[in-house]
């Protein structure tokens, strides 16, 4: 467990100076905070990752309790499973995480003694972080920590933080255990705490910069990002995958993958008609993708979108449905990027005949304008001119000697 004296007394900046996190690891760090949040995010409006990290560095650590409910955690491995800096490493020095249930040493009693403690001594000043949905039906009976149903710990909990940022689908809106039929009523945080700022980071697993970002901008300013409908910071979640999508060129060409390991599929092409839900998700795995590495997420890999961020579509709509697309078409205005071949139309051949001869005539016209060889009467190009000069006199003649 963290000291908390210290915690109170430090920055950021002399915390992972005292732990030997080199400043080129946390400026790199920055850097990657700043491709992750580029627009929306307050800490990082600035021009260099130099600024954020001096920013950054000037906060206090941020309280942290986490709670984990029905959930597999792939949001906890998400966040660990990072390189280049190892950010599982990075995170328990940018924040204090003073109990996880997965991460912590303790268990039993001395773990409730853990989070009773960090209860009281921050109260109202730390961030509630919950993974997994939280059971309601039959009085909440189907998940018990310490004897306590979820949703009692959850109120008690959440009733003296700052804030509470549901993490993942699960908490965000009740993700896989609330796919029908639900056995165990499974919801979000939204659905239980009142009263307090709440946070949504949806996805499964969300991307762990879009949780650092949110929770290192409250630490340095006291404010959160701003939010769209579903309560997603608008910075991470503001576009669709299909933006931005590297297939984006074969779905407005026209060119589908059909099947699983067809030539479509081998070839790298849309998935829209093996079920892409990427046109209606709101996401950044399309820029910002997993793990720091390249292609590491399902679009990338070859499997289609399945919409993890979108309460109304992951673990609602089957997950390879095609659906209908709203918005995504390219404008009829558009020329077509590829035209079948042999298929051109007798006025089009007489416009592409006429251009076409317009063009040599001009070049015709042209060649005879700037030649300046006397008597040439040839298009440059096709012929060397006659040289009227005897062989020993003209160009390329032995020196005499
Ligand atoms: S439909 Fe899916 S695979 Fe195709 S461009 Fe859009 S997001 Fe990418």
């Amino acid at each position: 467990m963290p000291d908390v004296t210290q915690r109170d007394e430090e920055t950021i900046g002399q915390h992972i100076a005292r732990h030997g996190v080199s400043r080129r690891d946390f400026v790199l760090f920055c850097a990657k905070l700043m491709v992750a949040a580029p627009f929306g995010l307050s800490l990082t409006g600035h021009a260099r990752a130099a600024d954020v990290a001096r920013e950054v560095a000037k906060a206090r650590r941020l309280p942290v309790i986490w709670l984990h409910f029905q959930d597999c955690t792939g949001c906890t491995e998400t966040l660990l499973r990072t390189s280049e800096p190892d950010l599982g490493e990075l995170i328990l020095h940018l924040i204090s995480l003073d109990y996880h249930e997965t991460l912590m040493a303790a268990a039993g009693k001395a773990a409730e003694t853990a989070l009773r403690t960090s209860m009281k001594e921050n109260a109202g000043k730390y961030v509630l972080v919950v993974e997994g949905s939280i059971p309601r039906k039959d009085k909440g009976v189907y998940m018990k920590i310490a004897g306590k149903p979820a949703v009692s710990m959850l109120e008690e909990v959440a009733a003296q933080a700052a804030a509470v940022i549901g993490i993942g689908s699960c908490a965000a809106w009740g993700g896989i255990p609330s796919a029908d039929p639900d056995p165990t009523g499974a919801v979000g945080v939204d659905a239980i705490v009142k009263g307090k700022p709440i946070v949504n980071i949806p996805g499964c697993p969300p991307n762990p910069y879009t949780l650092l970002g949110t929770v290192l901008q409250y630490a340095r300013a006291g404010t959160l990002p701003e939010l769209d409908a579903e309560k997603r910071p608008k910075f991470a979640y503001d576009r669709t995958i299909h933006d931005h999508c590297p297939r984006r060129a074969h779905f407005d060409a026209g060119k589908f993958a059909r099947q699983f390991g067809d030539e479509g599929h081998r070839q790298g092409w849309c998935l829209y008609h093996l079920g892409c839900k990427g046109p209606d998700t709101h996401a950044g795995c399309s820029t910002r993708q997993f793990n720091e590495v390249v292609d590491a997420w399902p679009i990338g890999i070859g499997a289609p979108c399945i919409g993890c961020t979108e309460k109304k579509v992951a673990f609602r709509v089957p997950m390879f449905q095609v659906i209908p697309i709203h918005d995504a078409t390219p404008p009829a205005t558009y020329a077509p990027i590829e035209s079948p071949q042999g298929s051109l139309s007798v006025p089009a051949a007489l416009v592409v005949g006429g251009v076409a001869g317009a063009l040599l005539g001009a070049g015709y016209v042209a060649s005879r304008k700037f030649s300046t060889v006397q008597g040439d009467e040839k298009v440059p190009g096709s012929e060397a001119p006659a040289d009227p000069r005897p062989p020993d006199e003209g160009p390329g003649a032995r020196p005499k000697e």
